[in-house]
């Protein structure tokens, strides 16, 4: 972790290429990327987003439950009927080399400063952090200051103060910025597929000097992905969604 500070913090990208790429350009310069996971699912270009990300100089990336699913290895019938149309549809698509990408990712990252996972500490894959109740519990589940977790496509701060119990839970304001201090957890929002009302594609960037956490959000060309996934015959449903950002 030495001599890195300008880390572009991304999550959930769901093959969403337009939206992937603003955000890259709209960082800038960064000397580090850190993907939150579920590179695939929903979106209409799931390989050009593998490429993409595994192209990036310097990134830690960690698997979603989308990227396991696309590995064909899980049931999924616990996705809803037009998550799991689209599920089979990138299964047949993602090709073997990429798909070997997706399997080798790890669950979870931890570093001194930092543990990164899709979901939550206690359960990388599959646990969704809505509430601060759910917080609460994983505050036990990582050791370092702070966790930056995906998974609920919602932009989140928690705190936790051990020495006075004091649990604070709220969403950030677009293009606002935090110092992290011990100990918090952070969702940066979704690249691909916001489901916070705001249809741009958001993404955090984290100094790891000075300790700052920036929420972006950045505008990209939706209809650009809609007409993809239309043309690709993937639901209607997954391009509508993109413009409210539900
Ligand atoms: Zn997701």
């Amino acid at each position: 972790m030495v001599g890195i500070m300008r880390v572009l913090v991304i999550s959930d990208i769901h093959a969403n290429l337009d939206a992937l790429q603003s955000v890259i350009e709209d960082a800038g310069s960064v000397d580090q990327v850190w993907c939150l996971g579920d590179l695939v699912g929903y979106g209409p270009e799931p390989n050009e987003c593998v490429d993409l990300i595994k192209s990036l100089p310097d990134i830690i990336c960690i698997k979603g439950n989308h990227d396991v699913a696309a590995l064909g290895e899980i049931d999924i019938r616990l996705f809803n009927n037009e998550a799991k149309e689209s599920m089979m549809w990138h299964q047949s698509k993602i090709t073997a080399e990429n798909k070997n990408y997706l399997k080798n990712l790890p669950e979870k990252y931890e570093s001194e400063l930092v543990t990164l996972a899709h979901g939550s500490p206690r359960n990388p894959i599959w646990e969704y952090i809505l509430d601060p109740y759910v917080a609460r519990v994983n505050y036990e589940f990582f050791k370092n200051g702070f966790c930056l977790v995906g998974h609920s496509h919602q932009p989140i701060i928690s705190s936790w103060n051990p020495s006075d119990g004091v649990l604070e839970w709220g969403s950030p304001q677009p293009g606002s910025t935090i110092t992290l201090h011990n100990r918090m957890i952070i969702n940066p929002g979704s690249v691909g597929q916001p489901r916070d009302s705001d249809s741009r594609a958001a993404y955090g960037i984290f100094n790891t000097e000075t300790l700052k956490f920036e929420f972006h959000r950045v505008i990209y060309n939706i209809s650009s992905v809609q007409s993809k996934i239309i043309n690709k015959g993937l639901p209607f449903r997954h391009a509508q969604r993109l413009s409210g950002g539900w």
